[in-house]
């Protein structure tokens, strides 16, 4: 069975087969570097990174593209804002997300190539649009798409007639890299040279400038990926205008199909809203360490949640996501426990965790995924010898799968045998209900630096921290 995904173009669950009938080729847009990506960027590069693990666990070879937006109206700003040069500047926060993604366990793409290393392609395109009659020069020296030329535009972001009527007739042009869908205009493929981009600029046919943003992905694309390709991906928040454009630049430049699929996926939510660095309410994976949270901690949160639902983020999330991943490494020792370490499978089918690897190749649901890891560890419990090592091998290939890494086992702190013996007389005398004593054993306990934690069966000694 392919594994199916949510087509936003076609709108619906389609198969996935690659074009060439060998390696799925795909695209995602990556980070803007101008300071440390957020929880909410990293929502959708696990997921993508999931998306990539489940083709490759079923089988498929791949080959992931990933950009770094290295030039753009933020980049430029905040660089002369730290008085830095632009590649100083984004050289250092593109360092800083290779670390977050090593943290988080994502696979680094095939290739990552970047915007200011693409510029002659970037020129190469624009010079084809302008060309075919889709681009024109304006008098400040840029270049603008005319969105007019391409009837196809606004098909993926379900822009109707009125809202591409009304975008006509004004006759605007976007000349900043963002703006919203009720901004509908021709937008900005070249931008003239201006004092404020400092030394920030190159030659073009249509003087001096810089690429906008929207051109770099279709640029790169033609350059790894040619004109027709499986899938591009990005946050929901790309679709309108970023994607839209890219599609008008890619099919009226090159003539290809460009995307065959389009992957994107929801937003992280903070108090309801989107996570994002303009609103400032965002957390990065250094803030959460900084609370004691771990990077997979906070990769089994983003995972906990279907990627086209909306996740509302909470730092109680966190310690139930600790909680879980303790629970599965609990009942991955036990089955480990009871499984030959001799064999050695290669997993055909999933066993007691078919259910969890199904939810996967059913549109990337890794919520159901998870909640089959628990169920199948529940029925796993049952098998001994090679049918718990089959199963055993079945659970870590889903735990590749979802790229989890589950905590090893506490060490139990050594216990020294005069704290051993307190314990014990506190522990007769609770049971003989001699409260008094016990507390004030207690307190000797924790005045030698010891917690003692009572349970049904028996207690636990803890450092005090
Ligand atoms: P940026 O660095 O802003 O270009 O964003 C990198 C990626 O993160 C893009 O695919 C965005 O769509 C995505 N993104 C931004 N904010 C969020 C969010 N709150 N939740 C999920 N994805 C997001
Ligand atoms: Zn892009």
């Amino acid at each position: 069975m392919a594994m199916r995904l949510y087509d936003t173009l076609a709108r619906e669950l389609k198969e996935l087969r690659p074009l060439d009938g060998s390696t799925y080729r795909f695209y995602c847009c990556g980070p803007t570097v101008y300071g440390p990506a957020h929880i909410g960027n990293f929502r959708t590069f696990v997921l993508q990174d999931v998306f990539r693990r489940t083709l490759e666990t079923g089988g498929m070879r791949t080959l992931h593209v990933r950009n770094i937006t290295d030039v753009d109206d933020k980049t430029i700003r905040d660089s002369q804002a730290a008085g830095k040069s632009l590649a100083d500047f984004t050289a250092c926060w593109t360092d800083r997300f290779h670390a977050d993604c090593g943290l988080l366990g994502l696979l680094p793409p095939h290739i990552e190539p970047s915007a200011v290393e693409h510029i002659p392609q970037q020129i190469a395109m624009i010079g084809k649009l302008v060309e075919k009659g889709h681009a024109y020069a304006s008098e400040d020296g840029s270049v603008y798409f005319n969105i007019a030329s391409f009837p196809g535009y606004g098909k993926l972001s379900h822009l109707d007639k009125r809202e591409l009527e009304l975008g006509k007739t004004q006759n605007v042009r976007a000349n900043a890299d963002e703006y919203e869908k009720d901004s509908l205009s021709d937008f900005v493929l070249w931008k003239g040279r201006r004092p404020e981009d400092g030394e920030n600029y190159w030659s073009s046919p249509w003087g001096e400038g810089r690429p906008g943003w929207h051109l770099e992905c279709s640029a790169m694309i033609k350059e790894y990926l040619g004109d027709d390709f499986d899938l591009h991906s990005g946050g929901v928040d790309l679709m309108f205008p970023h994607h839209e454009n890219e599609i008008a630049q890619s099919q009226c430049a090159c003539g290809g199909h460009f995307a065959a699929h389009w992957f994107h996926t929801t937003h992280l939510l903070v108090d309801g809203g989107k996570m994002s660095k303009k609103l400032a309410n965002f957390y990065t994976l250094e803030d959460l360490a900084a609370k004691g949270f771990s990077a997979m901690e906070v990769r089994y949160v983003l995972i906990g949640a279907h990627y086209r639902k909306p996740l509302n983020f909470t730092l109680d999330s966190l310690g139930a996501a600790r909680e879980a991943m303790a629970k599965l490494a609990k009942g991955a020792r036990a089955l480990a426990a009871k499984a030959p370490a001799e064999a050695r499978f290669d997993a055909v089918g999933f066993g007691p965790f078919q259910a969890a690897w199904d939810s996967l190749q059913d549109d990337l649901n890794t919520p159901g995924c998870l909640g089959g890891l628990f169920t199948g560890l529940r029925e796993a419990a049952k098998l001994e010898g090679e049918d718990a090592a089959r199963a055993m091998a079945a659970f870590n290939r889903l735990l590749r799968a979802l790229g989890l890494t589950l905590p090893e086992e506490e060490p139990e702190a050594e216990v020294p045998a005069e704290i051993r013996a307190i314990a014990e007389e506190r522990w007769a005398a609770r049971n003989a209900k001699d409260w008094a004593k016990a507390d004030a054993m207690r307190a000797e306990l924790s005045a030698k630096g010891w917690n003692m934690k009572d349970g049904k069966e028996g207690y636990e000694l803890t450092p005090v921290a």
